[in-house]
């Protein structure tokens, strides 16, 4: 036996609709009908106010435009059910372009307690996303697809960019570094934009490159393999070697190579605990979805 506020439901039902369209008549019939939806059938609140909502706006011809949908509540995504109504707050994760006529957009949104697959129905609001944002992601509809949650953005759902970093779940990986990747060791960044250069950025020409060192590793759990990559800490945890030794190793061997030559040595084939954090980007690597992770922390097992 659940007590439920009907009474509380009613009034969200009554102030979606114009005043207008609502008598004595139309609320005992909206009442019942949540009655039976909530009690009965079990129906979740807010499917049920919509429900119910709807149901009245098409027997009394109420427009379209008319009908002020209830907010649903923000939540986190391990809370998503599906067949509900919920608002997020996340960071999108990743964006893939779709080639079907009536999804604009689908990828992957994430907060702290997971990461979920969103699609953008062709008669969405119109909106631009770009990976690594965040955003409140409004009035979303839950569906179950093949056994996995998506949420649907739809026309009654709205998408608001928010001054607030999403934090994405961390996730621990064991496994054995299978390869070490082009692109590790003692590389160069662009000052301006980080991005890694060889001389020259495409974007601000010739400036004067600062050393960084990184590992791209590929890491095997015996289930799947991970692209994973490690900024210098994580790199100096692992094998001693920093920026500076990097720069000696270098130094000595008069060629920046020798300090992938030295990773290989140290990492290939070992086993490794990392901690790592989902990120987008990578084309067509990482996980072959594209998906690479971040180490946050690792130590050889
Ligand atoms: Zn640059």
């Amino acid at each position: 036996m659940f007590l439920t506020n009907v009474k509380h439901l009613l009034e969200n039902v009554v102030n979606a609709i114009p005043p207008e369209f609502v008598d004595e008549k139309v609320k005992k019939e909206a009442e019942a009908r949540l009655k039976l939806l909530v009690e009965e059938f079990r129906v979740p609140e807010e499917e049920a106010v919509r429900t119910v909502i709807k149901y009245i706006a098409k027997e009394k011809g109420v427009p379209d435009g008319a009908v002020a949908f209830v907010q649903a509540p923000v939540i986190k995504v391990s809370s998503l059910r599906p067949r509900e109504w919920a608002s997020l707050k996340v960071k999108l994760v990743k964006l893939w372009d779709s080639k079907s006529e009536v999804v604009v957009h689908s990828g992957l949104v994430g907060d702290e307690t997971g990461v979920v697959k969103f699609v953008i129905w062709s008669d969405s609001p119109e909106l631009e996303l770009k990976e690594g944002g965040n955003y409140l992601f409004e009035n979303v509809f839950v569906q179950e697809y093949n056994g996995k949650l998506e949420v649907s953005v739809t026309r009654r759902s709205r998408i608001r960019e928010i001054d607030e970093e999403v934090g994405l779940p961390e996730r621990e990986l064991a496994g054995a570094i299978v390869a070490i990747h082009k692109g590790s060791g003692l590389i160069q960044r662009c000052p301006e934009c980080r991005g890694v250069i060889k001389g020259v950025c495409p974007t601000h020409g010739k400036v004067d490159a600062v050393d960084d060192l990184r590992a791209k590793v590929v890491v095997d759990d015996g289930v799947s393999v991970y692209s994973v990559v490690m900024g210098e800490e994580v790199v100096k945890a692992l094998t001693g070697i920093g920026l500076k030794e990097a720069r000696e190793i270098a130094a000595k061997a008069l060629d920046r190579d020798a300090v992938r030559s030295e990773l290989i040595r140290r990492l290939f084939g070992r086993y490794i605990r990392i901690r790592i954090s989902v990120r987008g980007g990578g084309k067509g690597k990482g996980d072959g979805k594209g998906r690479y992770y971040v180490a946050d922390e690792a130590e050889f097992a």
